[in-house]
């Protein structure tokens, strides 16, 4: 097993023994691609969205937030091209009877070439030293054009079958490129077919003439169906933001890779307005600050990268992709896509009401432009987990697991220890668990030793451990423990507040 996938089970085993994520439905044996948030997930998820929106919403004056409705007109997604294009392209391997998404077997495909380049540019990197020139290698090296010129190739064929829809073109691709079924090895597949993601259910009973509508694939469109609302009652002056958080629902072909691919999930999204011209700068704003937001967690750069899409969906002029380095490689974690005046302008002509701006500075009405940042909540969450899952071996030959994650985000902020269970010691730690709790997240334990309750909060990532003992009942100090260095100091019990505060804001 590969070193990271064997990490990336250690992590999902981690977050269900310690209450992060359970499978869904778990004593029915589960459903498949959902998952449930435990008792510290639960924390922990509210923490990454509060940090999300005091980014976004309390810290831009012209950003505001909306709660919209799951359930929407269903012309919404009609107007918004879900209903006819929403839909990823299946395939079946007759063998295995595995369902595959076309396109991702053959970008999967790519993938692999792309890692045999990185290979020769590491080998070569070693056999060169401090005189390897990389740009001239990957031009020059014969093996590595030619992994080049096949990656081109395959994209020529790819993208545009994509764009006009030729599944009979994706499947002679997968034949020709003789890609086998991953489960049975064999080349054995069904015709490609269009599958919609969108998942259908009726409002209204029977009697009423019930009508089909969807479970939102995105919360965007429920922020374009409110754009003059929020403009008019908020007095919004382009350029302005509209924020939101919600649940998305996809009826995913492949849904595995625990909550890095659910058909349940949350989506935190902000829709920019902008004067039409001015989209391409904001577009590059937005990539910079939205870069800077991951990186303000403490996670080093380099797990982060961008993606620029070759391939732009109908509505975009530019789109990238902040891709994290997961245990499963490098994924997308967030889109932030330029959508031009599309969901508008759609939204215009399916509901005939105009969407515009009157922007008093040019005397002039208008469409707004669109720049959006999309950014998935679970995805985050598992980039934040998986990047904090730290195994250790300490001086005296134990081991710990250790979540070091980024203290404002840990679900809980201290957990209050008294020594032993007598002298009066669990007295006075409740007198401080009390005394801090409106605070901060705070766990009172007083079961095992001392040794094994600071493994289990090291086990949820709690920052702080305050320890009650002899010394206190004398003087009030108590100690202090910090989660990543272990390092104890002694501090009087006023202090506490205050070093929590400070070093959640460090
Ligand atoms: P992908 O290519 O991985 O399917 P996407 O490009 O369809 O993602 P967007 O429509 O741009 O995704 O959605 C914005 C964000 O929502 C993504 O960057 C991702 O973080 C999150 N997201 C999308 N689909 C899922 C899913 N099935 N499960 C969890 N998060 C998701």
């Amino acid at each position: 097993m590969a070193k990271n996938e064997d990490i990336f089970k250690k992590v999902i085993a981690h977050a269900k023994e310690y209450g992060f994520v359970f499978p869904s439905s778990e004593i029915y044996d589960g459903l498949s691609a959902v998952y449930d948030y435990g008792q510290c997930g639960v924390e922990l998820k509210n923490n990454i969205k509060d940090y999300w929106w005091k980014a976004m919403v309390q810290a831009h004056e012209n950003i505001v937030g909306v709660d919209t409705a799951i359930f929407m007109h269903p012309t919404i997604w009609k107007a918004s091209g879900h209903v006819d294009a929403f839909s990823d392209p299946m395939i079946d391997n007759k063998d295995s009877k595995k369902r595959y998404r076309a396109d991702v077997l053959v970008e999967d495909y790519m993938a692999k070439i792309e890692g045999k380049i990185n290979k020769e540019v590491t080998k070569a990197a070693k056999r060169f030293g401090e005189s390897f020139d990389e740009q001239q290698f990957i031009t020059t090296n014969p093996r590595v054009v030619g992994y080049y010129e096949k990656i081109g190739e395959v994209k020529k064929r790819l993208y545009p079958a994509m764009d006009e829809n030729d599944l009979a073109g994706i499947k002679k691709l997968i034949e020709d490129l003789e890609i086998a079924c991953p489960v049975s090895g064999s080349r054995n597949w069904t015709d490609v077919r269009q599958f919609n993601l969108m998942f259908a259910t009726q409002i209204g009973s029977l009697s009423e003439g019930a009508n089909e509508i969807y479970l939102r694939p995105e919360t965007a469109q429920g922020i374009f169906v409110n754009f003059l609302n929020v403009m008019k009652s908020g007095r919004m002056k382009v350029p302005f933001g509209i924020a939101q958080i919600g649940k998305a629902f996809r009826n995913e072909i492949v849904a595995r890779q625990f909550i890095f691919r659910m058909r349940e999930f949350e989506q935190m999204e902000m829709q920019f307005f902008v004067r039409p011209g001015e989209e391409l700068k904001w577009f590059e704003y937005w990539k910079e600050e939205r870069m800077k937001w991951h990186l303000s967690m403490g996670i080093p750069a380099e797990k982060y990268r961008f993606h620029d899409h070759d391939k732009l969906a109908h509505y975009a002029n530019a789109a990238t992709d902040i891709e994290f380095d997961f245990p499963i490689g490098f994924k997308e974690l967030e889109g932030i896509h330029s959508r031009t005046d599309f969901d508008l302008n759609a939204h215009q002509e399916f509901s005939g009401k105009k969407l515009q701006y009157f922007d008093p500075e040019l005397n002039e009405n208008y469409v707004p432009y669109v720049v959006e940042t999309s950014l998935g909540l679970d995805r985050t969450f598992l980039a934040v987990l998986s990047h904090a899952y730290t195994e250790e071996k300490l001086e005296d030959g134990s081991e710990r697991v250790v979540m070091k994650l980024p203290p404002v985000l840990a679900p809980y902020k201290a957990a209050i220890l008294p020594l032993v269970k007598k002298d009066g010691m669990p007295e006075k730690a409740r007198e401080i668990m009390d005394s801090l709790k409106m605070d901060f997240m705070c766990r009172y334990d007083e079961k095992d030793a001392i040794g094994r309750r600071y493994r289990r909060q090291d086990a949820i990532g709690t920052p702080y451990c305050i320890t009650v003992d002899h010394q206190t009942l004398e003087d009030n100090t108590v100690t202090i423990r910090e989660r990543d260095s272990m390092k104890q100091d002694r501090i009087s019990i006023e202090e506490i507040v205050r070093i929590i505060h400070d070093r959640l804001k460090a």
